[in-house]
């Protein structure tokens, strides 16, 4: 069995204790932690294939996103000063021209920047599927497989046009059959149910302006008679919540409940929009929330009720969001700001702390996609997900405590990071792609949809 060693580090393994090492060690074998401790690792460890000295770093869980959407990584810098509708009703007509070289191109660029800034496992949640277009799903599982990060693909559906009175263009939309079919057949080619799987599905019509409720009820359906889990958008904005109040006569979290959408198995993304009722039907179902906080602060949605979330025994992650809502596409700044954002609203005096922000991005989004048993803290017996952040340089060297250094400092360079075992950024380089390259390719597709969008 192949081992590597890192000590000499600072050590957070959020673990259900929160405990912390000044300097301590972590021993992978395989692809799994074999121990974590205080102090260097053990003497007469055999297969040692490489010892970390991380002096002057801190070792954490590597970071799970719980929602994103790849393919907008083409369209960043739009729209930029609308609230959701109507950036939605202005980036519609572009996201409906998309095809799978555009998709794969958004797909190494999104993955690309998270990875290299200590994402492990990477989600996306993708809806538009333009007739004609090629296997879109099929080019992310590609570009995630080839970048070396553990994978979650929701496979989205819309099947709501304007015509029917739901917010997308009618050619954005797929009908019901159409959609429901192809995210079976999804499950079935990808899906991988064992413990330590790169690879899971999950059924993810997009939202209750874009979706039918008879969509909403049998993608429900679909997902536990597969076994998979159920994930959307929710809660986002007032808009929204008018727009259920008026077609449903119910507010989000009521025409979830009656489309059979609280439970463990599904999250939902922003839930910012939530009431007491809400919340409490939240923690009474184990009902996951995703928490996106610059892009609530980008399209204006509103803060979030973290605090309240959690003492409530919510399950909460954060997440990226699409780079059309959220420019810098990384996942480590989301720490800072979901501490610096809940602490501007109602909730002061039961601000997040910095170890809450770190839970948030790691054990966290695992309890979220339901794989708090496999990674999301530095444990024996868990994967080998983990990052090595630097803390010795210009940016945190300063900040005794490294827990907030990391947190409310600068986005600090990653010197190591693992995916299951296996080496994927050293020394603040990716070394499962040629960054410069998925930089050209993505900005060579973005131009080609934006000059296809501007024939129509
Ligand atoms: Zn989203």
């Amino acid at each position: 069995m192949h081992r590597i060693v890192i000590e000499n580090c600072a050590v957070a393994t959020v673990d259900a204790q929160d405990t912390e090492y000044a300097s301590g060690h972590v021993v992978v074998a395989g692809n799994r932690i074999e121990s974590v401790g205080p102090g260097p690792a053990p003497e007469g460890l055999e297969g040692v294939v490489r010892r970390v000295d991380g002096t002057g770093h801190l070792l954490t869980p590597g970071l799970v996103n719980t929602h994103h959407h790849f393919y907008q990584w083409l369209t960043r810098g739009l729209a930029q000063d609308h609230n959701l509708f109507d950036w939605l009703v202005a980036l519609y007509p572009t996201w409906a021209r998309i095809d799978e070289p555009m998709v794969y191109a958004a797909a190494r660029g999104s993955l690309a920047m998270m990875v290299r800034g200590g994402v492990t496992t990477a989600m996306d949640h993708h809806y538009v599927f333009p007739r004609g277009s090629g296997d879109l799903l099929g080019a992310e599982i590609r570009a995630a497989r080839e970048l070396g990060v553990r994978f979650t693909a929701a496979r989205g559906s819309m099947d709501l046009g304007s015509s029917d009175g739901g917010l997308p263009p009618d050619f954005a939309v797929e009908t019901t059959e159409d959609a429901l079919a192809a995210t079976e057949e999804a499950i079935d080619t990808h899906h991988d149910a064992s413990p330590d799987a790169m690879l899971r599905i999950v059924v993810a019509p997009c939202s209750p302006f874009s979706v039918t409720t008879d969509l909403m009820r049998e993608s429900a359906e679909l997902a536990r008679r597969k076994g998979v889990r159920l994930h959307t958008h929710g809660s986002e904005t007032v808009e929204e919540e008018k727009f259920c109040h008026e077609r449903f006569g119910t507010g989000p979290t009521d025409y979830f409940d009656r489309t059979g959408w609280l439970g463990e198995d599904v999250w939902m993304a922003h839930c910012v929009h939530m009431n007491d009722d809400d919340i409490a039907a939240f923690a009474r179902t184990g009902t996951g929330v995703a928490h996106c906080p610059s892009s609530n602060a980008r399209l204006a949605a509103g803060i979030a009720r973290v605090p309240d979330l959690l003492a409530a025994g919510v399950p909460v992650g954060l997440g990226v969001d699409g780079t059309a809502s959220n420019e810098s596409g990384e996942l480590h700044t989301e720490l800072r700001n979901a501490l610096l954002i809940n602490r501007l609203g109602d909730h002061r005096e039961k601000a997040l702390t910095v170890r809450q922000a770190l839970r948030l991005g790691t054990h966290g989004g695992a309890r979220v996609l339901g794989r708090q048993d496999e990674i999301g803290s530095l444990e024996p017996g868990k994967l080998a997900d983990l990052v090595l952040w630097r803390l010795d340089g210009l940016g945190h060297s300063t900040i005794a405590d490294p827990v907030a250094a990391l947190v409310l400092g600068a986005a600090a360079p990653v010197t190591l990071s693992l995916v299951n075992g296996e080496p994927v950024v050293e020394a603040g380089r990716l070394l499962t792609a040629d960054e410069d390259a998925v930089a050209r390719d993505a900005r060579d597709e973005a131009r080609r949809l934006a000059r296809i969008a501007a024939e129509e």
